[in-house]
């Protein structure tokens, strides 16, 4: 499937010099939105994964129907303040200043299998922070599944100890 038909690329947004890539036109059409979920209920299934973890929002995209595929669950990684229960949570880098993503403390069980989606890996800092938050949980996470990858900003080489899944290259 030649899915970068579906990506509209968006220059200078949000801000000038970024090539934003928007997967909305992806997720509109069904029959590509459901290509790209299935080919990674494909890896999910090689990789024997328990339950499905990503950073909001687009990672909710393509992780939850990876879940519902597989009929596993999916835990959410969101920004400081919009969980209700217990969290732990961590701080990451940006370009400017940091952010902070947290996670429910009871969201993982020690030992269970756990493969991280998002939309996009750019530098890899968003990722690298739900790794560091699966793991406290005693998470083992078996891989890594992104629509996109922006070879240029060598995100993989966060990533160079796990095993990555990505379904388009720019
Ligand atoms: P990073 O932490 O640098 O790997 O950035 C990844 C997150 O930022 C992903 O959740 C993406 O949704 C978003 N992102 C970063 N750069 C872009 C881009 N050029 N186009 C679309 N989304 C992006």
């Amino acid at each position: 499937m030649d899915y970068k038909q579906h990506i509209k690329i968006v220059e200078d947004w949000p801000k000038e010099g970024i090539k934003f890539k928007d997967i909305t036109p992806l997720m509109a059409d069904g029959k590509a939105y459901k290509a790209a979920v299935d080919e990674i209920v494909t890896y999910a299934k090689e990789k024997e994964i328990d339950i499905v973890v990503g950073p909001e929002a687009r990672g909710f995209i393509v992780g939850c129907p990876v879940s519902y595929a597989l009929e596993i669950g999916f835990a959410p990684v969101r920004k400081e303040g919009k969980l209700p229960r217990e969290v732990i949570k961590v701080d990451y880098g940006l370009e400017y200043g940091t952010n902070v993503l947290t996670i429910h403390k009871d969201a993982i069980k020690p030992g269970q299998r756990v493969l991280i989606t998002d939309d996009l890996l750019a530098t890899g800092g968003t990722i690298e922070a739900t790794i560091k938050l699966v793991e406290e949980l005693g998470g083992i996470v078996v891989g890594c599944a992104f629509l996109v990858e922006l070879s240029y900003l060598d995100g993989k080489e966060k990533l160079k100890d796990y095993d990555v899944l990505t379904l388009m290259t720019y």
